[in-house]
């Protein structure tokens, strides 16, 4: 038995997450009478969301024709075909209503001159099944995220929705009929350990870009919820396909938003030269992530880029005047200022692509439902658990997300979880009762890394793998760079059991929060390596110099790695949905993906 003393908790519903996707599920759950805890690492209007800048992407047309077919045919090509295309139906139908129903929250969103709705163009997003860009983002200035947390997190509170705040969630608890029942939590504020028994538990912790070296993620975006489902026996979909986001500041690795191209701006290599054009005649610079950040390193590697080191590529904004840069882009206007130390109403930013975000995560259908596949059904449902927003894999983004399509994402899927929570559970229920040993496990792994006495401190471990990732899971991989990663993550993995933590108090203790992260990121990177190096073909994100075509008969699956207690990946595959929702849209066949 441990010594640890447990204060119980009893929900309907609890949240784990207070980023946009675990408040609008909070929202939602709370006003449809469920009682619903939201447990949270850091302040809500604090979390990752809060950094989102350029918009929320949904077709309203405010700007130009516009249709939810249009935006879900671009979700589709976006994806390389690996997106689900139910679940992609449902994005797109309802990103709509999700956005008008966000400005009756109170979202500050810019307006034009009649007072609609801002729209601007974004990379991928495109008219008429991809004939030309598009104006489909909805923009609070570069304040987007910033906007919707905050308005989210008011409406929570004037419904009276319960937080925990500062609380980190340590595992999942299941019980023997492989049921979740709830979670295990640490205050830091005091120290308590908190058990939560709810009948539904939903995951909405965010994404792991804090496993790379550099990323434009928050320092709290370390995959918890990945992991803890990972350690409950769930498998991690498509955690190969990672973004790389064009512009982030060199050296810096904050985010210059892809809405600066969307109002004008373009990239140069060391010539001066506007190279999208030739890697994207139609797109141009407003091509999508992938795309775009493989021309620049192809620009860099074949001796084209800007500076002493030739290492980076120019972002041009000086064009676009000071008026329009303080009222459409004043946040990136600082940023630049601030990290690059330039001005861009006069000079161009020094840019390179940087990790962004997490196109695979915790499986899930379009209703927000967890997924334990097996090779009969592969759309098994996990009971008791849900999982939203970017630790989720619905699987909306495929191998390739486009911009905007991830605060839509958290709001849709937010809200759908909520609404199939009201649907299958009656608040009225008694509640099982907690699995003791399951609750000791949790306990037993958490008190050994609080006086964890190896040799090696967590930041050691911690870089190690940071760089190991950004060298060898990068914009370009190759069979040889992926197993070195695979064995050198493992290693490093492996290397973890001898971890140092100095301080074992249990108040305000960092080091051991950081050291909890770290077991997350880890199992994250281990995942992501090991499908990496598993799949033979370039799709999305993934582009493998030994195979650089995609090859649809073999590959259009998604990857499921299962972790064991021993920190080692097994990988299976379940099929790509090939069908749509609704007999409103069919399915759209796979063709090449040009921009
Ligand atoms: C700089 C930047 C700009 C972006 N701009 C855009 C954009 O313009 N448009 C767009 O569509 N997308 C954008 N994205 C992507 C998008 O913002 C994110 O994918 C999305 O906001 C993620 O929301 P989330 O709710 O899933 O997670 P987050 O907002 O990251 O929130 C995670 C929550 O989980 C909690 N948590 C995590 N672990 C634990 C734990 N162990 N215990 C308790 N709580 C825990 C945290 O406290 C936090 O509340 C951007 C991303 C970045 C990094």
């Amino acid at each position: 038995m441990s010594a640890y003393e447990i204060i119980d908790h009893t929900y309907d519903v609890l949240v784990v997450g207070a980023g946009g996707a675990g408040l609008r599920a909070t929202l939602g759950m709370t006003t449809a009478g469920l009682r619903t805890a939201c447990v949270t690492k850091v302040f809500p209007t604090r979390s990752h969301t809060v950094a989102a800048q350029g918009g929320i992407g949904a077709s309203l047309g405010n700007m130009a024709e516009d249709t939810w077919q249009w935006h879900m045919y671009d979700t589709v090509k976006g994806s390389d075909w690996l997106g689900d295309q139910d679940a992609i139906e449902y994005m797109c139908r309802e990103a709509v209503p999700a956005v008008l129903e966000l400005e009756h929250f109170g979202v500050p969103f810019s307006r034009t001159p009649e007072g609609k709705i801002y729209q601007r163009p974004f990379g991928g997003h495109m008219s008429n099944f991809g004939e030309k860009p598009v104006q489909r983002a909805c923009a609070a200035a570069d304040r987007t995220g910033h906007a919707i947390l905050h308005t989210l997190y008011q409406q929570c509170l004037k419904h009276d929705a319960e937080f925990f705040v500062e609380f980190i969630a340590l595992d999942l608890i299941m019980d023997d009929e492989g049921v979740c029942r709830g979670i295990l939590a640490w205050n830091l504020d005091d120290g308590t350990i908190h058990r939560f028994n709810a009948h539904q538990t939903v995951l909405a912790t965010g994404g792991y870009g804090r496993a790379w070296f550099s990323c434009t993620s928050a320092h709290t975006c370390t995959g918890d919820g990945n992991a803890m489902a990972a350690r409950a026996g769930l498998p991690l979909q498509d955690h190969e396909f990672v973004q790389f986001h064009p512009t982030g500041v060199y050296g810096a690795g904050v985010l210059i938003t892809e809405g600066a191209r969307g109002e004008g701006g373009y990239l140069t290599n060391s010539a001066g030269e506007r190279f999208m054009e030739r890697y994207a005649p139609t797109a141009k610079d407003l091509a999508s992530r992938d795309v775009v950040s493989r021309a620049m390193t192809m620009e860099i590697r074949e001796g084209r880029g800007v500076g002493s080191g030739g290492d980076h590529i120019m972002l041009h904004l000086e064009h676009l005047g000071a008026d329009l840069l303080w009222e459409r882009l004043p946040g990136i206007t600082e940023t630049a200022k601030i990290f690059a130390g330039v001005d861009a109403t006069r000079e161009p930013i020094p840019v390179l692509p940087t990790v962004h975000y997490n196109m695979g995560g915790i499986p899930t259908n379009h209703l927000g439902e967890t997924l334990m596949p097996t090779q009969d059904e592969p759309d098994k449902t996990q009971p008791g658990l849900m999982a939203i927003g970017e630790c989720a894999c619905a699987s909306v983004h495929g191998a390739n997300r486009l911009g905007t399509n991830s605060l839509l994402d958290i709001v849709v899927f937010g809200r759908a979880a909520a609404l199939r929570a009201r649907d299958v559970i009656d608040p009225n229920t008694p509640h099982a009762p907690m699995p003791k040993a399951a609750t000791e496990k949790i306990l037993d792994r958490f008190d050994g890394l609080r006086h964890a006495s190896g040799s090696t401190p967590t930041a050691e471990i911690r870089d190690a793998m940071q760089r190991g990732m950004q060298r060898d899971a990068a914009v370009f991989r190759a069979s040889d760079s992926l197993t070195e990663g695979k064995k050198n993550i493992a290693e490093i993995s492996k290397g973890f059991s001898d971890v140092k933590v100095s301080d074992s108090s249990l108040i305000w203790n960092s080091d051991l929060v950081e050291t909890l992260e770290l077991e997350n990121l880890l199992a994250c990177a281990q995942a992501t390596v090991v499908s990496a190096n598993a799949r033979e073909e370039s799709r999305g994100a993934h582009a493998h110099e030994d195979f650089p075509t995609r090859n649809d008969e073999t590959w259009m699956k998604h990857t499921l790695a299962w972790l064991d207690e021993n920190r080692e990946v097994t990988l299976t595959y379940r099929p790509v949905h090939t069908w749509t929702l609704t007999d409103e849209v069919d399915y759209i066949e796979p063709k090449e993906r040009v921009y």
